[in-house]
């Protein structure tokens, strides 16, 4: 049997992936994809007042609540960050969140520009932003179309604010432009790899290290 590459044992920090994008750009399905395939990573439930969907689920895709149990939460420092979004309010739960990250798990936050940047003035160097971009606005009105799950007011509303959320694209460590499904996840696959690798992360290497000077030929 081949030992396991020490490598891969180093004890690390988790590492906390935001992906933001406007509606309808494909944040949603990559975020899909890289759950399913990585078992490494997590999704961080969000809090959130906007009503479900018919094909959400309580406690898997969003945590629903109402307005006073929101307000309640957020005046109890039970979260992360919160941000209004579309005329709704969203959040992140901080416990979990936290934990995971020190037990060196890693969590995906499928969440806007607003809660990136409170999330990168509270945890720094724990976060990796990733900005998806549609090829263009045309495609971007189409996919929110096609999706149908809304109504088209509310399609209205989210095309407009497209635009706002895409002036923060700046603010992001990497940008990944979502002409092609599979290119768009290949690409966060490997900011992912790297990510890892990085040596601020891996507390556990100095360890590593030590025991590689000390090793005895
Ligand atoms: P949707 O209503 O389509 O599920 O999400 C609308 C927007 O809210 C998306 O851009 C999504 O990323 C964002 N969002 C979801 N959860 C959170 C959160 O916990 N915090 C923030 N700031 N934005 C969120």
């Amino acid at each position: 049997m081949v030992d396991k590459n020490p490598a891969e044992s180093i004890r690390r920090r988790g590492l906390m992936l935001v992906l933001s994008s406007p509606s309808g750009a494909g944040k949603s399905t990559i975020a899909r994809n890289l759950l399913e395939s990585d078992k490494e990573f997590e999704l961080s439930v969000s809090v959130t007042t906007r009503p479900r969907r018919a094909s959400e689920i309580d406690g898997v895709h969003y945590h629903f609540r109402g307005r006073r149990e929101f307000e309640y939460l957020r005046d109890n420092d039970e979260l992360l960050e919160w941000a209004e979004v579309h005329g709704n309010f969203y959040a992140t739960p901080r416990e979990p969140a936290e934990r995971a990250i020190s037990e060196g798990r890693d969590m995906l936050f499928d969440i806007d520009w607003q809660g990136a940047e409170q999330l990168r003035e509270r945890m720094r160097g724990d976060i990796v932003s990733i900005f998806i971009l549609p090829p263009s606005m045309r495609e971007l009105k189409d996919r929110l179309r096609r999706r149908a799950e809304d109504q088209e007011s509310v399609i209205a509303a989210r095309l407009s604010n497209a635009r706002e959320e895409i002036e923060h694209w700046r603010e992001y460590d990497y940008i990944v432009i979502n002409s092609d499904l599979d290119a768009a996840f290949s690409s966060v696959k490997a900011i992912v790899a790297a990510e890892r690798l990085r040596r601020d992360r891996r507390p556990g290497l100095f360890e590593f290290v030590s025991g590689l000077l000390d090793e005895k030929l």
